[in-house]
């Protein structure tokens, strides 16, 4: 994390981009997260067909960069400490949803249907109370 924040930084302070808007990184982070999704337009393939298809792993591996820059160009501009922002996050997202609760679903594909969205109002209500 430290190497990829110390050349993240660098190169924004090389270019004197280091007093980017959020927004307009926010708005970045959006824009090459559709062209991530762009890969995907108009398919549906499983995992392994994705994986298989060298070209597309090779497109969605520079967007996915372009990605993480963006996140990282905003987490180094506002002063965040990014591994804890996400190991938190991670933890957050373990409570949310415990492997007890999404494991071994009878061999349904995760995220195929609407156990997901349930086990989030769930823990949206929980939250409330
Ligand atoms: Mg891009």
């Amino acid at each position: 994390m430290d190497t990829i924040e110390r050349a993240a930084k660098k190169f924004l302070e090389d270019r004197d981009w280091n007093r980017l808007r959020p927004s307009d990184l926010a708005k970045s982070v959006s824009i090459e997260a559709n062209e991530l999704l762009e890969l995907f337009q108009w398919t549906n393939h499983e995992l392994d067909a994705v994986r298989r298809d060298t070209a597309k792993i090779a497109d969605i591996k520079k967007e996915l960069a372009d990605v993480f820059l963006y996140c990282f160009y905003m987490s180094i501009l506002l002063g965040f400490d990014t591994e804890t922002i996400i190991l938190d996050k991670l933890r957050d997202a373990s409570k949310k949803y415990p492997p007890s609760a999404v494991k071994d679903r009878g061999g349904k594909e995760p995220g195929t249907d609407a156990h997901y969205g349930l086990i989030k109002k769930a823990h949206r209500k929980r939250r409330s109370d």
